[in-house]
């Protein structure tokens, strides 16, 4: 038997005997994600137990070396251990931006003792983290950014103001692109921060929505201060940061959709819809779209797979992350408005124990985001025929 095999074997007997069954339960909603951090309330002790076993395992981040937090489990261990718990309908114990965007960026920009100070923690859903990247006047231009953080020697202090933070009432800490150069070109003059949410002079104001719900925040900051030793990387180096983190966050959206929805489209729709004599969906302009939707779907989780193994070996393409973030988020309208076509009127409830308060409706609504969220459509498109196609630019 090969090495694969018997790791394969070992992970499904440790997750059998390791993954309460309340966790192997599908996520109703939002809700039941585990993110982890100081103010966090666990829903179930289930949720609790999930998340402390898997990090002692290493599993919330697998392919973390193990001084960090992770079992440093080779690309395909890892793969094989996804498809394991997806076999056994194990929920992912911790989603955090801790694991998603900042960890790749220590990885390769922190000091040795930034990495020991905070990926442990990350592994283990202690810290978590916003990201303070968008201000109100630069979003698509975000290397327009204002918020300054002034140098003293020893420390920095930060003054500005970020906005659409997520969850940055919810976080314990950011990692914060600041202006330290107003002379230089606007690319030149970033560094990249991270500091305490509990520092003086933090304070956040979530932004409500339509919807009565809402994860987003105006962060300000007054008069911060920021120790030296959480900058990372050079002075006025952080644009390079900034760009690789962002590579990492479009990766983590464009797999967005194939996280939370469990249950194969056609089953679902054939459970609302019911089935024919030969026991198909009985609606065949819908079982074409869903038959055409899981194609596209196949095709696009073996790209990302290729783009993952081929970055892993350095021969990645940064700007590949676009076209994985531009289709993924593409694909995941498709997947809600076919879940929509397939819940019929029923879906459009918004409120009532039936519809439970418009689940669907509101995550359909969710979807809509995708495409603005860690750089709009329109920018992937920019970079992938700047970058990738060799187009002149505007
Ligand atoms: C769900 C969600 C979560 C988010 N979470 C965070 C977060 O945690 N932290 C954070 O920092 N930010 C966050 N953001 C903000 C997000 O990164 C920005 O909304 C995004 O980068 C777009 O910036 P903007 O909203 O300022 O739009 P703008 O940049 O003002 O763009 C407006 C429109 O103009 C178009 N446009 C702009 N420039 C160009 C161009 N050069 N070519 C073609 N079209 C162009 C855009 O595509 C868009 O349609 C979040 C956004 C969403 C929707």
């Amino acid at each position: 038997m090969d090495a694969l095999e018997t790791f394969r074997q070992q992970a499904h007997a440790w997750l059998e005997a390791n993954c309460p069954p309340e966790m192997r339960l599908p996520m109703q909603d939002e809700e039941d994600i585990c993110w982890g951090g100081r103010k966090f309330r666990y829903q179930s002790e289930a949720q609790r137990l999930w998340l402390q076993r898997m990090a002692e395992q290493g599993w919330t981040v697998p392919e973390w070396p193990r001084e960090y937090g992770g079992a440093g489990l080779s690309a395909a261990e890892a793969r094989v251990l996804r498809a394991e718990m997806q076999r056994l309908h194990c929920r992912v114990p911790l989603q955090s931006f801790g694991i998603s965007m900042l960890g790749p960026a220590l990885l390769k920009y922190g000091t040795e003792a930034q990495k020991r100070e905070h990926l442990p923690r990350i592994a283990r859903g202690e810290i978590r983290w916003c990201q303070g990247y968008s201000e109100p006047n630069a979003g698509s231009d975000l290397a327009a950014l204002q918020t300054r953080a002034e140098d003293r020697g020893d420390h920095f202090v930060v003054n500005g103001q970020k906005i659409w933070t997520s969850y940055a009432d919810k976080a314990d800490w950011i990692f914060c692109l600041v202006r330290t150069d107003f002379a230089a070109q606007k690319h030149t003059g970033i560094s990249f921060l991270l500091f305490d949410m509990a520092s003086p002079g933090v304070s956040t104001r979530p932004i409500v929505l339509i919807s009565g719900k809402s994860p987003f925040c105006e962060t300000f900051f007054d008069d911060v201060k920021v120790p030296r030793h959480q900058l990372v990387g050079e002075l006025n180096g952080g644009w390079a940061i900034a760009k690789y983190l962002l590579t990492h966050e479009r990766e983590m959206i464009s797999a967005i959709g194939s996280r939370g929805f469990r249950q194969p489209l056609g089953r679902h729709a054939a459970k609302v819809i019911g089935v024919d004599e030969r026991h198909r969906l009985d609606d065949p302009m819908l079982r074409a779209q869903i038959a055409r939707f899981e194609v596209d779907e196949a095709a696009f989780a073996a790209a990302g797979e290729r783009a993952r193994d081929l970055a892993r070996q350095g021969e990645g393409m940064a700007a590949f992350s676009s076209v994985l973030k531009y289709y993924g988020a593409e694909l995941n309208k498709r997947r809600y408005e076919l879940l929509m076509s397939a819940g019929g009127t029923d879906a459009l409830e918004w409120e009532g124990p039936r519809s439970q308060e418009g689940a669907l409706a509101r995550a359909w609504l969710r979807t809509k985001a995708n495409s603005i969220e860690g750089g709009t459509s329109e920018v992937q498109l920019n970079i992938v025929a700047k970058r990738l196609l060799g187009l002149p630019g505007a």
